[in-house]
């Protein structure tokens, strides 16, 4: 599967404690991810994720354009829900898109964790 990894700031220690803990799963898919998530989460896990432009200069946008190509099977993306962020327009856009796509779509841990549970154990 291909995955994409996004966190806000807030959240970006969450997504590295998600990504060692589930790191034999994430290992086993492709991986992309936001620029400065992916640079964390790479660093912390050694695994090998491919960046894309941070968030707020238009990565959330380039992900989304993958989604709408048909190029992501899955979007982890720990958001803040409790600080507004300046590339709002860009975050709805791609939970839209999401939608539209029918794509699986985490947007909290508990969520992030069934979703790779459900793909180690081979039903996703
Ligand atoms: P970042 O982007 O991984 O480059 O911080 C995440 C976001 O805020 O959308």
């Amino acid at each position: 599967m291909k995955i994409a990894l996004i966190a806000h700031d807030k959240k970006k220690d969450a997504m590295i404690d998600l990504a060692v803990r589930y790191k034999e799963v994430l290992s086993g898919h492709e991986l992309c991810a936001t620029g400065t998530t992916g640079t964390l989460v790479m660093g912390e896990t050694g695994l090998k994720i491919k960046r894309m432009k941070s968030g707020p200069l238009g990565g959330d946008q380039q992900i989304g354009s993958m989604i709408a190509e048909g190029k992501l099977d899955m979007v982890i993306f720990l958001r803040d829900p409790l600080t507004a962020q300046p590339h709002e327009p860009d975050v709805s856009a791609l939970l839209r898109l999401c939608d539209v796509q029918n794509i699986p779509l985490a947007t909290n841990v508990k969520s992030a964790q069934i979703m790779l549970d459900r793909i180690a154990s081979g039903d996703l």
